[in-house]
């Protein structure tokens, strides 16, 4: 496999939960995909909605046009322990994805979108393609960010 799905490094979850000002109970499982540990959230679960920015930190990305930052859910609890090792992870495998690919300068190589039991396949094929740096990955209705691909070897 030439990918890994990374979840939100736990001080980035930290910090946004911190400054959430959104708290829900999860009343439907799944429903609340938790992007820290990549599992959705359990019934009666408390979560947090925020608005992350994936391109934070990534010095080219400053200019970029790309450049956006999308709403997340996450557990009101420290979840870091829980990741979901699976390497595509069911929250991902059962949802309608947008998968967009960047390069280094953090423009825009390639854009799909695709059912989730695709994921795997089409990670496979783009982070291939010659260029690619990283993947983002986005629920394709409500526009959620989901995860960020890192591309492995190549
Ligand atoms: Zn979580």
């Amino acid at each position: 496999m030439s990918f890994r799905i990374a979840p939100l490094p736990p001080s980035t979850a930290a910090r946004l939960r911190e400054a959430a000002t959104v708290v829900r109970v999860a009343d439907e499982s799944p429903g609340y995909p938790c992007r820290a540990c990549l599992r959705d959230a359990a019934l009666g679960e408390e979560i947090v909605l925020v608005s992350h920015d994936p391109f934070a930190g990534w010095d080219a990305a400053e200019s970029s046009p790309y450049r956006s930052a999308s709403p997340i859910y996450l557990h009101r609890r420290d979840c870091s322990g829980d990741v979901d090792p699976d390497p595509v992870p069911d929250q991902l495998a059962r949802r309608r994805l947008s998968v967009r690919a960047f390069d280094e300068r953090a423009m825009m190589l390639d854009g799909r979108v695709v059912d989730g039991v695709e994921l795997r396949a089409t990670l496979d094929e783009l982070t291939a393609v010659p260029g690619v740096a990283r993947v983002f990955v986005h629920n394709a209705g409500p526009g959620c960010f989901a995860a960020a691909v890192e591309v492995v070897g190549g």
